[in-house]
This record gives structure tokens, C-alpha cells and sequence, in this order.
């Protein structure tokens, strides 16, 4: 059942229950920022913020739980979920495990947001916060107090999204044939196609999401080219010159992508090439998806976006997709605004460019009146 692909509910239905309504997310033609970036390639956004708890990771969430469930791995009315994770992970998994019962603890650093942090108490979680600085292998960051809580805790069980296959999998069995069944079988307007997709773009966190789609693409089209988008500050990029600083602080405001230490299910060999963004470009591409497209995004998909839009225009991106008509180019925007709402980079971002004509109008107006 979990390698079923899902097909687009063209009429009203009922769902068994909520983790039925993870996956089947749209493709939606991103036709304005195509045209504001001078490309003749078809620009595509597979939208995650349409999954139940808000995010791509409800995927894998659901998927780890099914299969720890039938190999034994978790027991109803015993086993305690307990995982590290950047926020998202945590509130798959809380959703998953608030409808079949299982106690949830998520070790979550202190950058990321207060809506994560809410989200996840909302779903009956327990979190306990860790210091951003330390490092991964520290016994004091994320990883380390969720080890230490297994040690601690009877019963608790870390379902491990850098190591679970099943990370990977669910892109490999959902997210990757959606994108493929969306542009092989369902054309949405009239504009040409090669009628494959040729180019994907995603961030990095785990990097379960960018090998596992990638997996299924290169099965469907052996020339497709995937690249890894890694912030300013992370090492997963490869060639590592990429990922030299200068100099410059390592830090970086985006949530969800990066890491100090590259996880398990990051798979270099099905990654052709790397692009490095800012937080300042993230945030200037999210707020032109939510100005053009009106598709309230989070910061992780910014920077895919501007990393996209760096790869399209560089030589190589515009020779073989973004001044090729026809060229189908897909982005995964992997969560949405909820989870930032009340971050200064996202209120700053509202009014980045000063006001606008409009706002100037409205102040002579009432000023003269
Ligand atoms: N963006 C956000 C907001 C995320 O929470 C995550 C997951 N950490 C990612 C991107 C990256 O996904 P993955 O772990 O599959 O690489």
C-alpha cells in the first residue's frame, strides 16, 4: 500500500483518516516567475505545504512508522518516538503518531521557529530544545539529547531520518513518480513539452528528499540532470570548494537544509551538480513566489528557488534548459509560511522594496482628504 502511486481526486471523496491525505501534492506551473526571469523552459513547483502537517517530511514520517510497525520496531501501547529533527520531521511524525497513539519526544535546536515549536505541542509532542551551535556529534546537540533520551527513556525508539531508508524511499515510491505521472500524463496548458522531466532542483537537509526523487527521475529519464541546493554556511555541496567561506560566519538563518556532517541518506551519486545560495537571496525568492504566484512559502523553498533561477542562468543551466522551449524544470518547495510567520526575516521581507505605488497612494489620499 505505501508503494501505491497516488492519482490526482478529481471528485469529492472520504479518506479513511489523515495519512491518507499525505502525498498527491500539486505541480503548479510557475508561468509569471518564468516570464519575470526570461526562461522558455516550463517552470514547475511540486507544492509540500499541501501535506497535512505542512511539510514534504509528513512523507517520510508516515512511511518510517508503517514500516516500523511492521517489522516490529514499534508496539503500540510501549514504544515512546523519539527523534532529532529541524522541526518538520517532529511534526510528521507527531501527526502520525497523535491519530495511532504512540508518545512522541522531538529534540529540536533553538533557531528553529516558535510555530514549529507550537505545531508540534498542538499534536500532544514533548520537546526539548538543544543549543544550535553544537555540533551534530556533540553529546549536547539535537542528536546527542535524542540519543541520550533512548538511553534513558524505556522504550524509546529514534526512527533515525538521516540513516532510515525509508527516508529516501518515500520520494523514491511517491514524490519522484508523482512529479513523472504530473508531466508525463496530465498537460496543463498549451505550451510545448518534451513531455519528460529533464531538470529537478531541491534542497539538502538529510538529503533524503534530492536522492530519492532523483532515484526515480533517473529511472525515468537516464539524461534528467538533479542538482543540490546547500545554503552558504553547509558542507553537503560537492566539488567542497564549493562550500568555502572566506572567512564569513558559518551561520545561517534558513531551517530545514544544511548540516556540519553529511547523513547517510545523501546520495552523491545520483546528484550531477550543486549550486550555494544566501539567506538574503532565500528571502528574496520566497517573496516573489508569494508576490507572483501567491504560493505562501518558507525560506527553505526561497533558496530552491533562487538556487534554481542561479543554475538556469548560469552557462551550462541556460544552454541545456532555460533557453530551451519545451524543457520541463520542477522545484520542491518543501514547507510553507505557517512555520515563519512571527521570524523577523520573513516581516522584514513584507516590506523589502520600500512601500509600493498603491501604499503611496493610499497616504496621499487620506492626507489630502
Ligand atoms: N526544507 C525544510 C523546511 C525541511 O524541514 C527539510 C527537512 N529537513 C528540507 C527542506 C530538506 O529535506 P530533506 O531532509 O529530505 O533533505
Amino acid at each position: 500500500m505505501s508503494e501505491r502511486i497516488h492519482t490526482m481526486l478529481s471528485t469529492p471523496t472520504i479518506l479513511d483518516n489523515v495519512l491518507d491525505s499525505v502525498g498527491n501534492t500539486p505541480l503548479i506551473r510557475l508561468d509569471r516567475i518564468a516570464s519575470q526571469e526570461n526562461l522558455k523552459c516550463n517552470l514547475f513547483a511540486k507544492v509540500e505545504f499541501f501535506n497535512p502537517g505542512g511539510s514534504v517530511k509528513d512523507r517520510i514520517a508516515t512511511r518510517m512508522v508503517q514500516k516500523a510497525e511492521e517489522d516490529g520496531t514499534l508496539v503500540r501501547g510501549k514504544s515512546i518516538v523519539i527523534e532529532p529533527t529541524s522541526g518538520n520531521t517532529g511534526i510528521g511524525l507527531a501527526l502520525v503518531c497523535a491519530m495511532k497513539g504512540y508518545p512522541v519526544i522531538i529534540t529540536l535546536p533553538e533557531k528553529m521557529s516558535l510555530e514549529k515549536e507550537v505545531t508540534l505541542r498542538a499534536l500532544g509532542a514533548e520537546i526539548v530544545r538543544t543549543p544550535t551551535s553544537a555540533p551534530s556529534e556533540s553529546e549536547f546537540s539535537n542528536i546527542g539529547v535524542a540519543k541520550k533520551l533512548q538511553r534513558l527513556i524505556p522504550h524509546g525508539v529514534i526512527l533515525n531520518q538521516y540513516e532510515n531508508i525509508n527516508n529516501p524511499e518515500a520520494h523514491e515510491f511517491g514524490t519522484g513518480p508523482e512529479i513523472i505521472e504530473a508531466i508525463t500524463r496530465h498537460p496543463t496548458s498549451e505550451r510545448p513539452s518534451s513531455g519528460k522531466v529533464d531538470c529537478f532542483l531541491a534542497g539538502a537537509g538529510t538529503g533524503g528528499t534530492l536522492s530519492g526523487t532523483s532515484r526515480a527521475l533517473k529511472k525515468h529519464n537516464k539524461d534528467v540532470v538533479v542538482v543540490g541546493v546547500d545554503p552558504k554556511g553547509s558542507i553537503l555541496a560537492q566539488p567542497s570548494s564549493l562550500n568555502d567561506l572566506d572567512g564569513e560566519d558559518s551561520s545561517y538563518a534558513v531551517e530545514g537544509i544544511g548540516y556540519d556532517f553529511v547523513p547517510q541518506a545523501l546520495a552523491y551519486s545520483v546528484i550531477d551538480a550543486w549550486v550555494k545560495t544566501t539567506d538574503e537571496e532565500a528571502w528574496v525568492a520566497a517573496r516573489q513566489v508569494m508576490r507572483s504566484e501567491g504560493l505562501l512559502v518558507g525560506g527553505s523553498s526561497g533558496s530552491a528557488l533562487a538556487g534554481t533561477l542561479q543554475y538556469l542562468k548560469s552557462q551550462e543551466g541556460r544552454k541545456n534548459f532555460g533557453d530551451v522551449e519545451g524543457k520541463n524544470v520542477v522545484v520542491l518547495f518543501p514547507d510553507g509560511i505557517r512555520n515563519y510567520i512571527s521570524k523577523p526575516w520573513f516581516i522584514h521581507s513584507l516590506d523589502a522594496g520600500g512601500p509600493s505605488t498603491l501604499a503611496t497612494q493610499i497616504s496621499q489620499v487620506l492626507n489630502a482628504s
